[in-house]
């Protein structure tokens, strides 16, 4: 007897599915490539006494309650509010740029001038996108629009995509906008904490089910291959018809017949510290390559609930071009989005519509910029789905 259900990768989109159909009696198999779950969430207690996170670092903020409610059957939590301080011109200010980091700026009457023209016109609490910003008729917030774009956006953009802001989808930008407050906070979300224990224990208990079987250190399209002419899907050789659910890379499902879609990969240079090395878990550096080949500096401590005194662990993070063959950059960290590559996207997409049983869930396979809480959300919702139409 086989598995019902094949789920590839061991991230929220594959667990949250797995456990939830799990749950409703399915046995299902999750192969996963590398040699933990958790995905990009992923973390672990390093020789410093530091919860580090191997990809990067995660914070869990959210406003979904059923994305709350699913994660609280696996964790306990503890109160943690992320906070980015920006280097510009040689200052630490916040980020998103807010009233406070016009005082921090400008000198004290031009400041108050300009925090009382965007409360008259935005209104208090309010946020602005800053191409949105940019398209102001006021010749005072231009001034201010341009400023921020410079010292902000514009170099950290093209460090961080290799494109422009202006190439990009304008809803990356628009993820830090401008806030007309004197909230320092990096999120408003009305949920923000982190599980107890980490991500990688929460992954565990998610996963802890006798229905579930995780397969690490396994290259699931070593195993799976699919036939788009022909309809035919097959799982070891044989004829496989029932659902497979996949959170890979879309391009590499369909080996890559269209070409490579555009991904953006990153490289964390960690080192070991003594003490503490910034205030806050993260400063950016929006400052140009040549003077900052990085776009942001982690503290991995910051984020923990009882943080280790004497040590720290300090990564520094250097994006690059996406490329499976190169030594370096070659994890699929976030999919670019211009107009030409969710096209390509699409185009996989349409190449599937015909075989039933393959589903594309999570942020490499929906080639979308998911946060955790969304893509919680999202399995949540695909998963009922499914099992309503069984
Ligand atoms: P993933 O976590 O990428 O999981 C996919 C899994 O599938 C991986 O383990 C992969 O190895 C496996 N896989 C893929 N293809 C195959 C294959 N062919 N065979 C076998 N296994 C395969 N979100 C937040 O909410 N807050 C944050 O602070 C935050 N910070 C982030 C920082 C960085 C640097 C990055 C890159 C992302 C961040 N995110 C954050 C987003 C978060 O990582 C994602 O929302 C989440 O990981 C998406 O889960 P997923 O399951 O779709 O994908
Ligand atoms: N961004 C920027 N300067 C900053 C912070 C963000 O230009 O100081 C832009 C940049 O294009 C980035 C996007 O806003 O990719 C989204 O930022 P976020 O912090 O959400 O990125 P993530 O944490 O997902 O990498």
């Amino acid at each position: 007897m086989g598995p019902d259900v094949i789920v590839v990768g061991a991230g929220f989109a594959g667990c949250v599915t797995a456990r939830i159909l799990a749950d409703a009696g399915a046995q299902v198999l999750i192969l996963e490539r590398r040699n933990h779950i958790g995905g990009n969430a992923y973390d672990w207690l390093d020789e410093n006494g530091v919860m580090r996170h191997e990809y990067g670092p995660h914070i869990f903020h959210t406003n979904s309650e059923k994305a709350i409610d699913f994660l609280s059957r696996f964790t306990e939590w503890y109160d943690y509010e992320h906070k980015v301080l920006g280097y510009i011109e040689g200052k630490l200010v916040p980020i998103p740029f807010n009233l406070h980091s016009i005082e921090m700026l400008f000198p004290k009457e031009k400041a108050e001038h300009l925090k009382e023209v965007l409360i008259n016109v935005y209104g208090m609490g309010n946020k602005i996108p800053i191409l949105e910003l940019r398209k102001s008729d006021d010749p005072m917030i231009q001034e201010l629009a341009e400023y921020i774009f410079e010292h902000v956006f514009k170099y950290y953009t093209m460090k961080q995509w290799g494109y422009t802001a202006e190439e990009i989808d304008p809803a990356v930008t628009g993820r830090v906008p401008v806030s007309i407050s004197y909230d320092d906070r990096y999120f408003q979300d009305r949920f923000q904490k982190m599980p107890k224990g980490g991500f990688t224990k929460l992954f565990e208990n998610m996963l802890e089910h006798e229905n579930i079987m995780v397969q690490l250190e396994t290259e699931a399209m070593n195993h799976i291959h699919i036939n788009t002419d022909t309809g035919l899907v097959q799982y070891k050789g044989a004829r496989f018809t029932k659902p497979i659910i996949y959170t890979g890379l879309v391009d590499q499902l369909l080996d890559y017949v269209n070409g490579d879609l555009p991904y953006r990969s990153l490289e964390f240079n960690v080192r070991t510290e003594y003490g503490e090395v910034q205030p806050v878990t993260t400063v950016n550096y929006p400052t140009p390559a040549n003077e900052h080949l990085y776009t942001r500096i982690t503290e991995y401590k910051h984020m923990m609930e009882n943080p280790p005194q004497e040590r720290s662990t300090v990564a520094v993070e250097l994006p690059y071009a996406y490329d499976r063959n190169a030594a370096k950059g070659n994890v699929p960290y976030y999919p670019v989005f211009t107009d030409e590559s969710k096209k390509s996207y699409q185009a996989y997409v349409d190449l599937l519509k015909d075989i039933p049983n393959v589903y594309l869930l999570g942020r490499l396979a929906e080639y979308k910029y998911y946060n955790m809480d969304a893509i919680v959300e999202a399995a949540i919702n695909f998963s009922y789905q499914f099992l309503e139409k069984k």
